[in-house]
């Protein structure tokens, strides 16, 4: 996920746009700003790239999140299916919302298994969220038509997979709401900064003023605008929005570059017989930000993920241990560990989280691998690459 690769002179231009006026701010001071409108261009070019009515750019997928679930009415108690094989941030967004967050089994496709969903559902299910990890898909199409049979609303966390799409329509537009991440560490990045799109003109409406104090941003006067909501302040400044715009007009070289590695390695990988890939429901719409694949026990992960690590071949994610993505080693979960005294106390269908039971996304993530892949290698970098880890995984 590598937008931090492919900093240059692009993006010192549209930072220096707004160097030069002196506008930070991505509303008003018309005159001020001499047409540099970097938050709005980018919500324009995203929501055509991606085929998508509305944009809203925000300060991180975080805010994304939150801001999505306000917009869709998810609150106080409500029960959100979500997958345990996320970022945090997707927790953490819907518990500070109030939300209840219902773990559901992930399956090959590393995402939310449609076929189980209604195991966990009860009266107060909410909603969906599916995780669209590590570049690739959810079965986005059965998940929809389960949350359209039961009358729950879809809302995409699509942070991790910018320029995915399945077929043919892009990941995030699937639900009511979709939510975009460009951390440092994202497809594309702003440096910080997150974006929810939606076709429903009121979502968007109420996300936005959300995002700002709940402002109508009608009229020209800020000062004299109305305010239906109590909002809060999720707005992206205009230096970080500048970034995104420049890195937003590099996206497709980027996938481009990035399938063409994954294909290497990938069929370089076809002769290891002990490994099988992730199920990816459509290749086609693969980001291929991550090469992932499995082996036949958790023991012999283990040892991969080591002797690769050894053999110099950097960026494989074993996720079961890692601290950030997996629910396994999310203590702080677990213990309810918070600031304050958070909302989820309140409720009477707070879950037991040191006793979410999910045998089979555990036997999944014990034997997933994940590698990183990056922009900056070369060609030949790539097929030695190739050839180390068809070596170390044929050594097993
Ligand atoms: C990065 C990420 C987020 C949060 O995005 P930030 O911009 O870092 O707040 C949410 N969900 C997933 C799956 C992510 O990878």
């Amino acid at each position: 996920m590598p937008g931090f690769e492919i900093f240059s002179d692009e993006e010192r231009k549209e930072v220096n746009d707004v160097l030069k006026t002196g506008v930070l701010f991505r509303y008003g001071f018309e005159q001020a700003r001499k047409g540099h409108w970097k938050a709005k261009s980018f919500e324009k070019e995203f929501a055509e790239r991606i085929a998508v009515k509305y944009c809203h750019l925000c300060s991180s997928g975080t805010a994304a999140l939150t801001i999505a679930l306000a917009a869709c009415g998810i609150g106080a108690g409500d029960e959100v299916i979500v997958p345990p094989f996320t970022f945090i941030a997707t927790i953490e967004a819907l518990l500070n919302a109030g939300a209840v967050p219902v773990f559901s089994e992930i399956d090959e496709t590393l995402c939310l298994d449609p076929s189980v969903l209604e195991n966990v559902i009860t009266p107060r299910t909410r909603a969906v969220l599916p995780v669209h990890m590590c570049g690739s898909m959810a079965r986005i199409d059965s998940i929809k038509v389960f949350c359209d049979k039961n009358g729950l609303v879809l809302m995409e966390d699509a942070c991790q997979s910018v320029g995915s799409s399945y077929k043919g329509k892009a990941l995030g537009t699937f639900g009511r709401m979709g939510c975009f991440s460009f951390d440092p560490v994202k497809t594309i990045t702003c440096g910080e900064g997150g974006a929810v799109v939606t076709n429903n003109e009121n979502l968007y409406r109420i996300a936005e003023a959300f995002s700002d104090h709940g402002h109508d941003h009608i009229g020209d006067d800020r000062g004299l605008e109305g305010h239906s909501i109590i909002g809060a302040n999720y707005r992206i400044s205009e230096l970080n929005a500048a970034i995104g715009l420049a890195q937003l007009k590099k996206l497709d070289s980027i996938l481009e570059k990035q399938r063409a590695h994954k294909k290497v390695l990938k069929d370089a990988l076809t002769c290891c017989t002990k490994i099988s890939f992730r199920e990816i429901p459509d290749p086609e719409g693969d980001s291929a930000t991550f090469l992932s694949f499995f082996l036949p026990d958790e023991h012999m992960t283990r040892k991969a993920a080591d002797l690769l690590a050894k053999e110099g071949v950097d960026g494989c994610f074993y996720w079961y241990d890692n601290n950030w993505h997996y629910i396994r080693q999310w203590d702080h979960l677990k213990n309810l560990s918070f600031a304050s005294k958070p909302p989820i106390m309140l409720s009477d269908n707070c879950p037991d989280y040191s006793k979410v039971f999910l045998p089979r996304s555990d036997e999944i993530m014990g034997r997933n691998i994940s590698m990183l892949i990056k922009l900056s290698w070369g060609e030949k970098e790539v097929d030695l690459r190739g050839q180390k880890m068809v070596r170390v995984l044929n050594s097993l």
